[in-house]
């Protein structure tokens, strides 16, 4: 069964979401505290995390931050004003998804599907293509692993760094507008804002640079949008 973590300290809040997410087929746990949240989630590992932005013990921000350094485990943040998803961003937490207070159970229910579709689709589609591998410039993605590497480096990447990298690199050197990336990553979540493919980029070149610095592997084309370069 599905495992998700509702963590969140405004009880009737954590009651609706468990009330709707059980409907909807799914066991979860739900955590008023946020200090021993990275701890217990690298020991137990659920599906996916539902993170209140404002917590006692540890806020939302440093909880992602501390699982974003092992795990990869999906992460949907909860905040209260629409403004914070913007300074969330720029914060580069590395989380999949935001949703934004005051919300519909529904909506939640909904995102949170879309989120575990996406990051199961590529495990599954590995798993039928078995052996899926995609290498180029130095890079590997091994789809059934789930994994990319740099010269053999494995890189922290989160779900959906790995899925728009592997988006790149299906087709080097072909350019992706923002709009498009967006519609592979994010399907009907169109809530989303299209700064966030920025985020994710920027993640992305930060994590590859760490490796091989002087190599610009994604290439922004101002005004276009981003392709995969495969230098010389
Ligand atoms: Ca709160």
């Amino acid at each position: 069964m599905t495992m998700i973590w509702i963590v969140e300290d405004e009880e009737r809040i954590s009651a609706v979401l468990t009330a709707y997410l059980t409907q909807a087929g799914f066991a979860t746990r739900s955590f008023t505290d946020g200090q021993n949240i990275p701890a217990a989630a690298a020991a137990e590992l659920p599906d996916l995390i539902l993170l209140d932005l404002m917590l006692p013990g540890l806020d939302g921000i440093e909880i992602c931050r501390q699982i974003r350094r092992s795990l990869t485990i999906p992460i949907v943040m909860l905040t209260a004003r629409v403004e914070e998803i913007d300074r969330l961003v720029g914060l580069e937490l590395g989380a999949d998804d935001y949703i934004c207070k005051p919300f519909s159970p529904r909506e939640v229910v909904a995102r949170v599907k879309a989120v575990l579709r996406r990051s199961t689709t590529s495990t599954a589609t590995a798993t039928t293509s078995l052996g899926k591998r995609c290498c180029h410039a130095g890079i590997e993605l091994d789809h059934d692993r789930y994994e990319a590497r740099l010269h053999q480096h494995l890189l922290d990447l989160t779900p959906r760094e790995f899925k728009l990298l592997g988006i790149l690199m299906e087709n080097p050197g072909r350019v992706y507008s923002r709009e498009q990336l967006m519609q592979h990553l994010y399907h009907e979540d169109i809530h989303s804002s299209d700064r966030m493919i920025d985020t994710h980029v920027k993640n992305l070149r930060k994590k590859l640079a760490s490796i091989q610095p002087e190599q610009e592997f994604i290439q922004a084309l101002y005004g276009i949008g981003y392709k995969f370069n495969m230098g010389d």
